[in-house]
């Protein structure tokens, strides 16, 4: 049994579909403690047995920032700011988590503040490996 979650950014350039095993409870969210996320505020979720299907209408109204280590890219809307998930491509293979801000369900969260600083790039890549949801497709119709 899956549970389908919508999200996607404020103007609907960025869509996504993220399909997890039905939780038990609450989906754990994790409020990323990096430089980025907290000027954001954004908060996380992922699972290692999940899948994320990403729409963009317009690529060319889409960013991908890199900071610090540049091991993982933001995908922001340009339009609307918004950054619905965060992508990281780990030995040819591409893991993701998905900013539950943007989700446009009402589901369950609980939140579990952790904080990465001070993680080796090693350890941060096996982490995500395991952690992050690991069939991720982006497919684009422009630009
Ligand atoms: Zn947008």
């Amino acid at each position: 049994m899956m549970r389908r979650i919508e999200g996607g950014c404020h103007c609907g350039n960025i869509r996504f579909e993220f399909e997890l095993p039905e939780p038990d409870g609450a989906i754990a969210v994790r409020a990323c403690g990096c430089s980025f996320c907290q000027k954001h505020g954004g908060v996380y979720t992922s699972h290692p047995a999940g899948k994320l299907a990403a729409r963009i209408a317009d690529v060319s109204e889409t960013e991908r920032y890199r900071f610090g280590t540049a091991t993982a890219d933001f995908h922001i809307c340009r339009a609307c700011g918004v950054v619905p998930f965060v992508t990281s491509e780990i030995d040819g293979a591409l893991y993701a988590v998905v900013n539950v801000n943007s989700f446009e369900g009402d589901d369950e969260l609980e939140s579990s503040p952790s904080d990465f600083d001070g993680e080796t790039v090693d350890s941060r890549l096996v982490r995500r490996q395991r952690n992050w949801i690991p069939e991720v497709t982006i497919e684009t119709v422009a630009g």
